[in-house]
């Protein structure tokens, strides 16, 4: 089996999940296979192993599980990007729209140095609309932004032009048409 396909066999998807006509995929089956999960961690890393980067932030929530896994992969520390009210202290916040209305996510503003290297995780881009917030928020407190990584792409949605249309390359390792 090529890597592509044992990440694929390992996404469980869900119909109709979180409503009618949207097919959820589930990557917790991914993280409960040892085999699958430290795959997608080894590919994730895979291209920054001598990039020495900074940090890696991750999207709260499946981007604390696998960019936690990612920092410690490559020896970089991790720094949480987390929706508004949960983190104790100062922050950077921006406003981003969901499908029904506008969410806030935050950042200490003291997570990452100005200058320093950082790639950005989570476990899906779709829109590409909170992996932009994220990308607002590290560059309003200076990171250098590497890139932005997934482990699944739905291109359809057209998230990663919109990151490349702001100079972040991106990083997939699946995709679902
Ligand atoms: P976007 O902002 O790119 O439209 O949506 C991506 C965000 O929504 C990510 O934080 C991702 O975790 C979540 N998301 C949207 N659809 C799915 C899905 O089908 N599966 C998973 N695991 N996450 C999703």
């Amino acid at each position: 089996r090529s890597t592509e396909e044992t990440l694929l066999a390992a996404i469980r998807t869900i119909v109709d999940y979180p409503k009618p006509g949207i097919l959820f995929r589930d990557i917790t089956t991914l993280l409960g296979d040892a085999k699958a999960f430290s795959l997608a961690i080894d590919e994730l890393a895979r291209p920054y192993g001598d990039a020495v980067l900074d940090k890696v932030a991750g999207i709260e929530a499946r981007g604390f599980i696998l960019g936690g896994a990612v920092a410690h992969r490559l020896s970089a520390g991790f720094v949480p990007i987390r929706k508004k009210g949960k983190l104790p202290h100062e922050t950077v916040r921006v406003a981003y729209s969901l499908e029904y209305g506008l969410d806030e996510m935050e950042m200490h503003k003291d997570g990452v140095a100005p200058g320093e290297k950082v790639i950005l995780i989570d476990d899906l881009i779709a829109t590409g609309g909170t992996a932009e917030a994220a990308v607002k928020l590290l560059r309003q407190i200076g990171a250098d932004i590497v890139a932005a990584c997934f482990v699944i792409d739905l291109p359809d949605l057209g998230g990663r032009k919109k990151l490349e249309a702001l100079g972040v390359p991106v990083q997939t390792l699946i995709s679902f048409e």
